[in-house]
């Protein structure tokens, strides 16, 4: 469902992505790993072209994203467009980026109802499904400021499903958590993954990546290092890069 080609982004003279390929398949989940830098939230935040690539192309369930092919030159997709495509791949940040001033419910209700027309009895009969999906059954007329981060971080987890993406992209959604909170978070992402979701997850927690992940893929210094079935990269790496950030994270 993902297919990303050649894909190169640099800012300035600083060459971040030197070259991506990575395909992912539906219903995959994919752990994205790498030391600080090498590139894994700018690749994350190319495939919804929240960032524009230098060169190379992604495709999403067989679509182009940001551009349109014409004559073989490629034409940058309008704003409009793009927010069509980005309807399609949920994204969650490690920063929870709720609305501050909507209770819960409005929170996770509001984009279907305002981006895909969805009635509003209809968005909020989801929502209240995908709050108990998250566990956090009761609190619709919480604001966010009333919630512990991790609460906070599973309502934006239902808010970005409630579009019913194809495509959920996770950029180390537990790392700004007091480490209390960061099971509760990765409960719901493993719930996720075993109802089928497709999932790209930049994360620091190996053990998700051993038990959820279908694939485990290292980036280091804007290129894919090494990449394989989690068990495998994880436990028997093969490239010395890998071995050495493996060595570094316990
Ligand atoms: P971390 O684990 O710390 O989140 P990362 O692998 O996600 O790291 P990126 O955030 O993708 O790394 O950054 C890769 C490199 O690109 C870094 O050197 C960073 O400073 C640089 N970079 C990222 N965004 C920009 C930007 N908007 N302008 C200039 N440089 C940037
Ligand atoms: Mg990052």
């Amino acid at each position: 469902i993902v297919e990303a080609i050649d894909v190169h982004k640099s800012f300035g003279v600083l060459d971040v992505l030197k070259g991506i390929n990575l395909s992912v398949r539906k219903g995959e989940v994919v752990c994205l790993l790498g030391p600080s830098g090498s590139g894994k939230s700018t690749f994350l935040r190319c495939i919804n072209h929240l960032e524009r690539m230098t060169s190379g192309r992604i495709l999403v369930d067989g679509q182009l994203i940001g551009y349109h092919e014409r004559g073989g030159a490629l034409h940058e997709m309008s704003g409009k467009e793009l927010a069509v495509q980005r309807r399609d791949i949920g994204m969650v940040f490690q920063r929870f980026n709720l609305f501050a001033h909507q209770d819960v419910l409005t929170n996770i209700s509001q984009a279907p109802v305002l981006n895909r027309g969805q009635p509003r009895n209809e968005a909020l009969a989801r929502a209240r499904q995908l709050l108990k999906m998250v566990d956090l059954e009761g609190r619709e007329g919480a604001y966010p400021y009333q919630l512990s981060g991790g609460q906070q971080q599973r309502v934006a987890i239902a808010r970005a499903l409630a579009m019913n993406p194809k495509l959920m992209l996770f950029d180390e959604p537990t790392s700004a958590l007091d480490p209390e909170l960061v099971g509760e978070v990765l409960n719901v992402m493993r719930k996720l993954a075993a109802d089928g979701m497709t999932m790209i997850v930049v994360t620091h927690e190996l053990s998700f990546a051993r038990d959820v992940a279908d694939r485990v893929v290292l980036m280091d210094q804007g290129i894919v290092v090494e990449e394989g079935p989690a068990r495998e990269v994880l436990d028997h790496p093969k490239h010395e890069r890998t071995q050495a950030f493996l060595r570094r994270m316990h």
